[in-house]
């Protein structure tokens, strides 16, 4: 009897253990637009929310052709037909082989011939995941290999901007009219039109924003910090163009840092807005300006391009390069959060 009960008390706690481990390894690709998630599995029940095309939620629990997936303050049920199962990828994407001769197998067991052998590390991309084994692609080879083994997690599974707090700071405004270009074009105008095009760009991308200026106004520099430091987050960037009147021929972009914690992120920016741009590369360099001094967050300030100089202003001034600054911001940020 009491062999009898540690064997079922075993069995509990073996399922406990293992059943919501095996049913979270899924996730569910949805197949369609406007999708209905129902309270219950069965088409009768009425509709709680709906989903859409690219989407993946993970699945909470099956039953015939209904799965219920988890949204993001509630969970619902989907028909099967509308969905690809498929398995949740571990946190990792990129894994390093910890020893020496470790078997690469050519399915996910042990039954599965020996393909290849990987040595300590080398570097591997995560394809897929399932019980334990690891799919794996290297340049040389591909192949199954289990995470007991020899692996160690190298990053985390890359989200870019979405779900980052993205502080923008369009430089000047009201009475502070920043620069004046070549044309009599104000800085102002400039920082704020980037500013609201990059916000736009970035919420399409599901960063949260804040702007510290929100329309024509004078905001203090220790305004514009405090409306960053209140609103937190993982990036402040104030936007800026230069001038200066003597010295017409200077044109490029260059990016500033005060705190050192922000350096990766101006080198990650000025770099990507360099690429996309083919401006003149002017650096990254150390300053001390308030708006960074002052600030909680990682903080940079760009000097996007000089409004003095004939070309760069007419350049400055039309959408297709200003598409192009944020596309730079944007890859520079994305390219920062990721390595
Ligand atoms: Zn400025």
């Amino acid at each position: 009897m009491q062999s009898l009960r540690s064997i079922l008390t075993l069995i509990v706690v073996l399922s406990t253990l293992l059943l919501p481990f095996s049913v979270l390894a899924e996730e569910a690709l949805i197949k369609t637009n406007y999708l209905n998630v129902r309270n219950g599995p069965e088409e009768s029940h009425s509709k709680i929310d709906q989903v859409h095309k690219g989407e993946i939620y993970p699945i909470l629990e099956q039953q015939k052709n209904w799965v219920k997936i988890k949204l993001e303050n509630k969970s619902g049920w989907v028909s099967l037909d509308y969905i690809n199962v498929q398995n949740q990828l571990p946190t990792v994407n990129q894994l390093k082989i910890a020893y020496d001769q470790v078997h690469l197998r050519e399915g996910p067991s042990t039954d599965h011939s020996i393909t290849s052998f990987a040595k300590k590390g080398d570097d591997f991309e995560v394809l897929s995941y399932n019980n334990g084994w690891y799919e794996v692609k290297s340049e040389q080879t591909r192949g199954y290999i289990h995470e007991r083994i020899a692996l160690k997690e190298k990053k985390s599974r890359c989200t870019n901007v979405k779900n980052k707090t993205i502080v923008i700071d369009a430089g000047h405004g009201g009475r502070d009219v920043g620069a004046i270009g070549i044309t009599g074009i104000q800085e102002k105008h400039l920082a704020y039109k980037t500013a609201e095009l990059l916000k736009e760009k970035l919420i399409l991308l599901g960063a949260n924003v804040t702007l510290t200026r929100l329309n024509d106004e004078f905001i203090s520099l220790a305004s514009r910090t405090s409306i960053a430091n209140i609103s937190g987050g993982e990036a402040f960037l104030s936007l800026h163009y230069n001038s200066v009147a003597d010295l017409p021929d200077v044109s490029g972009i260059q990016s500033y840092y005060f705190l050192k914690d922000s350096k990766e992120m101006a080198q990650a920016i000025q770099s990507a807005l360099i690429k996309i741009t083919g401006a003149n590369n002017r650096g990254v360099h150390k300053e001390d300006f308030y708006v960074l001094r002052q600030n909680r967050n990682e903080a940079v300030l760009l000097e996007l391009g000089f409004i003095s100089n004939k070309e760069s202003q007419q350049l400055l001034t039309t959408q297709a390069y200003q598409e192009k600054i944020v596309a730079g911001i944007i890859n520079g940020l994305n390219n920062y959060f990721c390595n």
